[in-house]
């Protein structure tokens, strides 16, 4: 008998096989070896997880629970993943080779998103205008009905607790479908709902691929939300899949986000976060700073420092405390980054360091290029990988204009101890989020999202109320005009 671990499915407070048996291998990329199966998703399985969502929202107990019922329900599942964090956290580190103390802080992040939205939800839940015709009228945010989510493998727990705690704090039902990389934090996720008294399908997981788990979702007019976190060519198909019944869509999708060292910037703050951005998950970040533009007055001296913080992270097991930076996170992922730094080096970059670890490991070392053609395949298309491009601007402008000439528009930074340029050049960038001497750090009550094609649609706080709720206007007559 096989000793690998099972994900299945959970539909209906169920943990369920796929109708007709069908699994798939879930690999360790750090160890190469399969740790695990899981329950691979047909359309006849999302048909049943559709069914066991749509079942939960019109019959179910979940929107009609008090917001303060409700709240409590969710505060009660984010204890559960608290208390299991080293099992979470453990999951993300053996499916995708993060570094076990990353992994542990996106649990916490995690849970911070459950907690939050528990909240929001019942502070922020109607707005009342009083009308000089002698009416008043009032906002009324009532739970959209089915939501499809779908995640991406980059943080697994993370990007789906993302999804689901706006989606069913709001008192829709959800289906969560993890990347067929990864589907086991958000498996144990699931199990931790049923564990926290969550009523039959309010979270359904569907394992399974992108076709036909996924778009199986996404085209069933049984769904009214559909919200996608991945590349952007998949989320143009989600787009069309979801038109397909009118349901509206948020895509967070991929990122090539400039990073902007002024000449008056502090440049070890500057080097810190430049490493953090681009070298932090192995680089597979949606906002990594992919592309770092640098004042050529400072150019020599912060390239020295940042190829030195590069090399010095330590590389190795991800179990391992003094861990910074692992593998890859699959042998196919693995591939097509190494065909970038390959690239890069055949239209002239010159590679400062890195490149690949040959040692039969999917590790590509933490790699700085410089050099490269504006035109050159690295540096306009999202790597999703430990790559930094580095050019040098003379000006403001022209750093301005390098970094917004780019069909993505997810992020950027900016390094500068110039209060006036740092808004300014803020207020210029062409992108969803602008961090200032800093970068990662988030308010779950701004917006998130991107420009082009890193997204259509913004989540977080009130912006992710108007997505997953349907809003009302109702209109009272107070006093009886003419
Ligand atoms: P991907 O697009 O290959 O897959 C994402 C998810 O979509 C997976 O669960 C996959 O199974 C599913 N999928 C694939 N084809 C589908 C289809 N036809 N219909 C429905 N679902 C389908 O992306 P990935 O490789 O898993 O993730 C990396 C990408 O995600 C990068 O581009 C990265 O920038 C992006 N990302 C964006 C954000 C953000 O917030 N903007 C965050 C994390 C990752």
């Amino acid at each position: 008998m096989s000793d690998l671990q099972f994900f299945g499915h959970i539909i209906d407070n169920e943990e369920v096989d796929s109708l007709g048996g069908e699994r798939f291998d879930v690999w360790n990329p750090w160890t190469r070896e399969v740790w695990a199966q899981a329950a691979d998703g047909m359309a006849a399985d999302a048909d049943r997880a559709v069914a066991s969502a749509r079942r939960a929202f019109d019959e179910g107990p979940w929107p009609r629970l008090g917001r303060v019922e409700r709240g409590k329900a969710i505060h009660r599942l984010a204890d559960l993943m608290e208390a299991r964090t080293d099992d979470l956290a453990r999951m993300d580190s053996t499916n995708m080779a993060k570094p076990f103390e990353q992994a542990k802080h996106d649990v916490a992040r995690s849970v911070w998103n459950f907690r939050f939205f528990a909240d929001h939800q019942r502070d922020h839940c109607g707005e009342t205008f009083p009308m000089d015709s002698g009416h008043h009228t009032y906002s009324e945010f009532g739970p959209a009905g089915v939501v499809a989510a779908i995640s991406p493998w980059n943080f697994p727990l993370m990007m789906a607790s993302w999804k689901i705690a706006p989606a069913i704090a709001w008192g829709n039902t959800c289906i969560i479908k993890p990347s067929e990389d990864t589907p086991a934090s958000v498996t144990l996720l699931g199990r931790l709902a049923v564990e926290a008294g969550f009523p039959p399908g309010v979270l359904n997981v569907l394992n399974g691929h992108g076709a036909p788990a996924g778009s199986s979702l996404t085209g069933d007019d049984r769904v009214d939300r559909v919200t996608f976190t991945g590349s952007s060519s998949t989320g143009k198909l989600v787009m069309a899949s979801a038109a397909t019944h009118l349901a509206p869509v948020s895509l967070e999708l991929g990122g090539k986000g400039a990073n902007i060292v002024f000449e008056d910037a502090d440049l070890d703050n500057a080097v810190y976060w430049a490493v953090e951005a681009i070298f932090r998950n192995a680089g597979q970040i949606c906002l990594a700073g992919s592309r770092l533009f640098v004042h050529r007055s400072i150019a020599e001296e912060f390239l020295r420092r940042f190829v030195s913080a590069a090399e010095a992270l330590t590389i190795g097991d991800p179990f391992d405390p003094a861990t910074r930076f692992s593998s890859l996170a699959s042998k196919r992922h693995f591939e097509k980054v190494v065909s970038y730094v390959e690239s890069a080096r055949l239209l002239g970059g010159t590679v400062l360091t890195g490149g690949v670890a040959d040692d039969g490991s999917w590790i590509v070392r933490p790699t700085i290029v410089t050099d490269l053609p504006l035109d050159a395949s690295p540096y306009c298309e999202e790597i999703f990988g430990p790559v930094c491009v580095v050019n040098v601007f003379d000006t403001e402008a022209e750093a301005v204009h390098l970094a917004n000439d780019t069909r993505y528009g997810l992020n950027a930074m900016l390094f500068t101890e110039n209060l006036s340029r740092a808004h300014r050049v803020a207020s210029a960038l062409r992108a969803g989020t602008v961090w200032v001497n800093c970068f990662f750090i988030r308010d779950l009550r701004t917006p998130f999202g991107g420009v082009g094609d890193s997204g259509v649609g913004r989540e977080g706080g009130n912006f992710s109320r108007e997505f997953f709720t349907e809003p009302k206007a109702v209109v009272m007559q107070i006093d009886r005009k003419g």
